[in-house]
């Protein structure tokens, strides 16, 4: 499907004539507004089996292109660069390296599922998105996103102990992507807490963060949540034909 819509061209494939006469009729300025002819030199025939093998991108092939996900996008409504139906129609086509253009912020997806709702062929583009970070992620394009980051701060801490302690989730996500503590939001955050909280459940906080209990009976549950995360990571790796990680067996 071609696309015509000007906001989707990048400005840098535009190309614009001041003065320009053509057979003699003048076409300066926007009259002569062209798309600089592009070859696309990176196809993959296999990315929409691919990312429909990852979570989420499993009904991707259900899309036909109506645009109410990008319409009613929390995201897009901010950067009208984020385009989940765009890049749904890149990965249907296979047009890697047009994807990898916006590879920077597909992350971005705050997954609030208004596209989810509002999709009459039940795509679920927010897990599109989801499984499309993660295939940036594995195929080595972008880094671990901040998103990634914090759910797996979030699953070591569940793995370790069956249960979570906030205050260590946000120092430990903070420390792995490099950012300060002593943001002023968390600063505000921490004070309003200890104003507020009742002193017996600060000390049971305190307490917890220093202790580290963990959940009744948890090594029998670890063992199977663990067994199903490494089956699950291999699967991800061999519908992307990535070789096996060193821990898989
Ligand atoms: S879930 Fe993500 S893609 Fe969907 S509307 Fe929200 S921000 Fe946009
Ligand atoms: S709303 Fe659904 S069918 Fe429409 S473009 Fe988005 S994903 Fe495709």
């Amino acid at each position: 499907m071609p696309i015509h819509e000007k906001s989707l061209i990048r400005k840098e494939d535009l190309v614009t004539h001041e003065r320009l006469t053509l057979e003699g009729v003048d076409v300066s300025g926007d009259w002569s507004t062209f798309i600089q002819p592009r070859v696309l030199t990176n196809y993959n025939e296999r990315m929409e089996q691919e990312i429909a093998a990852l979570p989420g991108g499993e009904g991707i092939h259900r899309c036909w292109q109506c645009g109410s996900c990008t319409n009613s996008c929390t995201v897009n409504a901010i950067n009208p660069d984020f385009n989940p139906r765009y890049w749904i129609y890149l990965i249907r086509l296979g047009m890697e390296s047009e994807l990898l253009r916006d590879k920077d912020i597909v992350w971005q997806c705050v997954s609030c599922n208004k596209c989810t709702y509002a999709c009459p062929r039940d795509v679920n583009p927010e897990g599109v998105m989801k499984a499309t970070a993660h295939w940036l992620e594995l195929k080595g394009y972008t880094k671990p996103s901040p998103a990634a980051e914090f759910d797996a701060e979030f699953s070591e801490q569940v793995f370790a102990t069956g249960r979570i302690e906030e205050g260590r989730v946000l120092r430990n996500f903070f420390t792995r992507t490099g950012q300060k503590l002593n943001q002023p939001w968390l600063v505000a955050l921490v004070q309003g807490l200890v104003r507020r909280l009742p002193l017996g459940y600060l000390l049971r906080l305190g307490q917890a963060a220093v202790l580290r209990p963990r959940a009744r009976r948890w090594s029998g549950a670890r063992a199977g949540i663990e067994e199903y995360v490494r089956e699950r990571r291999a699967a991800d790796r061999r519908a992307l034909a990535l070789a096996p990680e060193e821990t898989e067996p």
